[in-house]
């Protein structure tokens, strides 16, 4: 027998009356052998409405998933069998831990849009962005180690910094979004406690969820603020390239090479199934991280690599994004004009000026977590805004991502959200408060599936 090891209960196995063993229950006979680690990883309640949600007669303003019907599946299909010709025997071998070389001297030239000048050597591939957070977050955090990241945030980081038991302390937004006084009046709060953040993670441009973008002046003084502290800014940036006048905001890593590491990723800009992201990393990091990748992978995905490779150095790219700008202006403008028509006095929402989200608070006492499964009967679906804050915040506030249907489709979805938020209204004003009979749901806990973030 295997020291420490002791048998799983079989699927027959009586449990006693509670559902519970010291080994597990009956539906996980696994549970007492989890790490701890894995104790903040659990499906929200709200897993199981987007199931629901992703019935053809929902209209789902859930799923931030990139609209793939923008680009030619011919386009496609002639670059990967171009690859294959051309390259194939390095497409389906191992590669090296921190990507294709030529990939990366392409990501180079991708991020120069941005401002970044890094060397080939700094970028390092992986699966998608999600990845580079897993990773970062590995390398740099212990549990119960702080980091700093806007409220809302990404779901998906969130899901990250909780399943590595990290703290977070969310910094509030304003309609610039990180707001540098309160970064301040944090970092303040924390050093008085005698700690120091392992970084600051930010989206400066089309905020997922608040669709919010940070000009210039403020991406200065963010940095400013963190390099005086002495802070590391992790700055996660998938959408740059979606502003819908065509401008490309610059990044904050631009500005230092060193204090700040830049994520981005194709899966906006090409197709999100392909799972190739990257981060631009200090000198210093990059090491860890292709070590931590090549523990995790061993390569990033040398099929996909050498696809977004050949598709870079064959098609007219920057055309392709042109034309996903205009898929999501037009989508962006249906949402907005909807939200005017159709919301009720009091219901407020931000103007994003590129990217995939609106964020759309609700009148006062109203709560968006407790109305979705009224909303997902009135076949409509939204992310909760509690969804996108670690504590439990957000109440009043729900995510509508405009990316995936099409203009009627959220017409059509924001007028029967109109009808639900007056109803709840009025159940509001007849009874005092929403407090009562509310059914129990909650989008904390963990991400809501990948389809949603
Ligand atoms: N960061 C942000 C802000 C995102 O919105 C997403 C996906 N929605 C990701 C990272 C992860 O993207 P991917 O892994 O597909 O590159």
């Amino acid at each position: 027998m295997v020291l420490g090891y002791r048998p799983a209960l079989k699927a027959g196995d009586m449990a006693p009356p509670s559902g519970e063993s010291p080994l597990g229950n009956r539906l996980d006979p696994h549970l007492s052998r989890y790490a701890k680690r894995t104790h903040g990883m659990t499906a929200s309640e709200i897993r199981s409405l987007f199931a629901v949600a992703s019935r053809p007669e929902v209209v789902s303003l859930a799923g931030g998933m990139p609209n793939i019907a923008a680009l030619s599946m011919e386009t496609v299909s002639s670059t990967v069998a171009n690859m294959l010709a051309t390259r194939g025997q390095v497409a389906l071998q191992y590669g090296s831990g921190n990507g294709d070389q030529h990939l990366r001297e392409q990501i180079c030239e991708m991020v120069g849009l941005q401002g970044i000048a890094p060397h080939p050597d700094d970028v390092i591939v992986t699966v998608g962005s999600q990845m580079a957070l897993d990773l970062i977050t590995r390398i740099f955090c212990d549990p119960g180690d702080v980091i700093i990241a806007e409220a809302p945030s990404y779901v998906g980081a969130l899901g990250v910094f909780r399943a590595y038991q990290v703290e977070v302390e969310h910094v509030a937004m304003d309609e610039h979004g990180l707001n540098p006084e309160a970064l301040r009046e944090c970092l303040k709060t924390l050093a008085a406690q005698g700690k120091t953040p392992k970084f600051v993670y930010t989206i400066p441009t089309f905020h997922n969820p608040a669709g919010l973008s940070q000009p210039q002046d403020r991406r200065m003084e963010i940095l400013q603020i963190c390099q005086s502290a002495g802070v590391l800014i992790i700055e996660d940036d998938p959408y740059g390239l979606l502003g819908f006048d065509g401008h490309i905001p610059q990044a904050i890593r631009s500005h230092d090479s060193d204090g700040v590491i830049y994520l981005g990723s194709f899966s906006k800009t090409f197709a999100a199934g392909i799972r190739v992201g990257w981060a631009v990393a200090p000198h210093g990091v990059r090491e860890k991280l292709t070590l931590a990748a090549e523990s995790a992978v061993l390569c990033p995905p040398a099929f996909s690599q050498l696809t977004i490779s050949t598709y870079l150095d064959t098609q007219p790219w920057m055309d392709q994004i042109k034309i996903f700008r205009e898929v999501y202006r037009e989508r962006r403008d249906a949402t907005l004009e909807a939200l005017t028509q159709y919301m009720p006095e009091g219901t407020t929402w931000t103007h994003p000026t590129g990217g995939f989200y609106v964020w759309v608070t609700l009148p006062e006492g109203m709560d968006g977590t407790a109305m979705l499964p009224r909303a997902v009967t009135a076949r409509v679906a939204y992310v909760p805004g509690t969804a996108f804050y670690i504590n439990g915040d957000g109440r009043q506030s729900i995510r509508l991502s405009y990316s995936f249907p099409e203009p009627d489709r959220i017409r059509e979805g924001v007028r029967r959200l109109g009808g639900v938020i007056n109803e709840e209204l009025k159940l509001m004003h007849t009874f005092g408060t929403l407090g009562v009979a509310r059914p129990s749901v909650s989008s904390q806990g963990s991400t809501p599936g990948p389809d949603v973030v």
